[in-house]
């Protein structure tokens, strides 16, 4: 347990805040007039910014700024009053709960917004007497989230950014940390390769992170399990495996060495397409280490069967007894700034804050004891379950910072069922894809207008202060979101401020009890928050598993039939962000600084497959999959493996997300957006 970090919040910084992107959570302060300078952090110690966060200002004078409630009269979207605004939400969300009951209405939290507005939005659902209440983190590491869980009891990195300066080796899989979250990548990454660790890298395309590589997987899409468990059972037949550590804290031992026992691990790195040597050499980089660290991304998470691919990553830090010291564990890089805290605060179906599943009867008297009512019992469907009842069970949705309509899989029938919907509210910035298909848009707040808490990629709570007020017009997003739950459910969820709503998240979650808005400062505190109030809890699941047990079951899997059945002529479409934008370009497409530094989408198609398509580079092509087609610019490069095809999805002229089919992993029900079969063909 190392030292908590100065807590106190001495007015130094009056101003500071957190970057609105990255789950990285850089400090950084808005200077007005559109310009923000990066300040000394947590994170970033000596104040750096990425591109995207220099860039983050931009959006707070944008001139497309919302600043008029929209209603929607005769088929067009008008001005209106917000209590004209506020009558029309009330009235048809109470006529909706009246006839259909309080499950007809879909509530879509925010990963950008702060805890203490996503708190509030998921009370306000518990509230009315349903939980079909979720947030993004459904379509990135909800896989991620649902494997750790169940393995570990928590959902979330393991270890610690600070703490990858003890690995010996780093294995990052189906990440890009160099383009992604650059700062992590520059302040704890390469300092630890610095020191002289060994990093492999697991992703189909060659990028900025591969660069700083020892050994470079080009996996072939949707075959990471087959990779996984051939590596394990490298490291297991060259007795690198940890006994000890599997005999105190592991269970199924057997079971996975029979599996392991079976495989055939040329085999499988030709199923991979991967050298076998590669291979081999990778394995005992990661298993000959005394301590090895797991990065993982959504080229791991965003499958079919994310949450198998996570379980055999698990397993094999299990086998080799990387989990519970430092410089190990399972750390997933979140990508959204607080789509930690979302979920954390329980914007999600299944959970009540702390992670606290809906069904435990225990929890929900706890909770329903602050609360003053009971949250309901039964769990609500996740974004995209929701999504597919649209115009059916499901007649209006209330949406808060997200934009669903760029950023769920199969666009075209997403679009469709917003429109069915006998109502969609629309809280945000801009008028987004989304917002062009509401009934009613609330002009919200940009991130240097708030004041509350998010939670970032490895579990620390930081503090963002207001440090502008919205245009005339607009209001707070928390201010938004507590006058909804004053018309809708009267007090019970109506906070004076951030701070009352943070305390009282502090009352239901164990996760965050012990924190104190005030200590938090400009510094930062991790949960689970111990009670000295001195110590931080670096490394979970040391002596026990955060579920409280002492041991985590071993479990095999297979790798998935549907992987392998792909026509001759298709390629595997696999999507991903650049260093200057983010998620559907909402935000970042707006920023000139950003475009200028490059934000051109192609498609990287590899030279042979573009020469067996008779495609040049730069030709416009013509990508389809059983969803649909788009145009793209082809650009042939070495870079991305032979038969898979890469494009980034920030770009909504192109909607790259129509491609993407509506077939969920059965688990934690994430889309597969890294796994679609697709033709590429010269453009007409
Ligand atoms: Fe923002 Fe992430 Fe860049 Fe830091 S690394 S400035 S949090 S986008």
């Amino acid at each position: 347990m190392a030292k908590r970090a100065p807590p106190a919040d001495r007015g130094v910084n009056p101003r500071q805040s957190v970057c609105p992107y990255c789950g990285v959570g850089c400090s950084l302060a808005y200077e007005g007039e559109g310009s923000t300078t990066g300040r000394e952090g947590p994170i970033n110690e000596a104040g750096q910014l990425c591109p995207k966060g220099a860039a983050a200002g931009e959006m707070v004078t944008d001139v497309d700024r919302l600043i008029r409630p929209l209603v929607r009269e005769s088929g067009y979207l008008v001005t209106a009053s917000w209590s004209e605004a506020f009558d029309r939400i009330e009235q048809a969300i109470g006529d909706i709960v009246e006839a259909e009951g309080p499950d007809a209405m879909a509530w879509l939290a925010s990963a950008s917004g702060t805890n203490e507005e996503n708190y509030l939005l998921q009370k306000l659902a518990r509230a009315t007497g349903t939980n079909n209440v979720d947030n993004c983190a459904r379509l990135c590491h909800a896989s991620t989230v649902t494997a750790l869980e169940e393995r570990f009891g928590t959902g979330a990195m393991t270890n610690t950014l600070d703490d990858l300066e003890a690995a010996e080796t780093l294995l990052i899989v189906g990440a890009n940390p160099a383009d992604q979250h650059p700062v992590a990548f520059r302040h704890y990454v390469q300092p630890a390769l610095r020191e002289g660790a060994t990093l492999v890298h697991i992703d189909p395309r060659a990028n900025a992170t591969t660069e700083a590589a020892d050994h470079h997987l080009p996996v072939r899409p949707g075959q990471d399990i087959p990779l996984l468990n051939a590596m394990a059972a490298v490291i297991d037949r060259a007795g690198e495996a940890d006994e000890r550590f599997m005999a105190e804290r592991t269970t199924d031992l057997e079971r996975y060495r029979a599996q392991l026992g079976a495989i055939d691990v040329e085999a499988s790195a030709d199923r991979a397409g991967v050298e076998p040597a590669a291979l081999r050499a990778a394995a005992m980089a990661y298993g000959g280490a005394d301590r090895a660290a797991a990065l993982t991304g959504m080229g791991l998470s965003q499958h079919h069967h994310g949450t198998d691919n996570v379980r055999a990553l698990v397993n094999l830090a299990l086998l080799t007894g990387n989990v519970g010291r430092p410089g190990t564990g399972i750390n997933p890089l979140r990508g959204q700034n607080n789509v930690q805290g979302a979920g954390d605060v329980g914007a999600l179906p299944a959970t009540l804050p702390g992670g606290q599943p809906v069904t435990d009867a225990a929890a929900r008297e706890a909770v329903g004891s602050v609360w003053g009512f009971a949250p309901p019992a039964t769990p609500g469907r996740t974004q995209l379950e929701l999504t597919a009842r649209f115009g059916d069970e499901v007649r209006g949705a209330y949406v808060f910072g997200e934009n669903p309509l760029v950023t769920e899989p199969d666009s075209q029938t997403v679009r469709e069922a917003f429109d069915s919907l006998e109502l969609l509210v629309v809280q945000d910035l801009f008028l987004t894809e989304t917002a062009e298909h509401a009934d009613v848009v609330l002009p919200g707040s940009a991130w240097a207008e708030k004041a509350g808490t998010v939670t970032n990629t490895d579990r620390r709570v930081m503090r963002m202060r207001a440090s502008t007020t919205p245009p005339r017009g607009a209001r707070r997003d928390f201010t938004i979101l507590t006058e909804l739950a004053r018309r809708l459910v009267g007090k019970s969820c109506m906070f004076e401020t951030p701070r009352d709503a943070f305390e009282e998240l502090t009352a239901v979650s164990p996760r965050y009890r012990h924190m104190s808005y005030d200590e938090i400062g400009t510094g930062y505190q991790r949960w689970p928050a111990p009670s000295d109030g001195e110590t931080d809890t670096q490394v979970l699941h040391a002596h026990r598993y955060a579920g409280g047990d002492r041991q985590a079951p071993f479990v095999p899997v297979e790798r998935q039939p549907e992987m392998a059945t792909l026509d001759p002529e298709e390629l595997v479409l696999t999507t991903g962000r650049t260093l200057e934008q983010f998620n559907s370009g909402t935000l970042t497409r707006r920023s000139a600084l950003l475009t200028q530094l490059g934000s051109d989408q192609h498609l990287q198609i590899h030279p042979t497959d573009a020469e067996a398509r008779d495609i040049a580079d730069g030709q416009s092509v013509t990508v389809s999959s059983d969803q649909g087609s788009i145009r793209l610019r082809a650009e042939r490069t070495r870079a991305i493996r032979e038969g898979a095809v890469f494009c980034t999805f920030h770009r909504a002229e192109t909607v790259v997300n129509r491609l993407i089919d509506g077939r969920l992993d059965p688990d934690a029900q994430i889309p597969a957006y890294k796994h679609t079969p697709v033709t590429v063909s010269p453009a007409e």
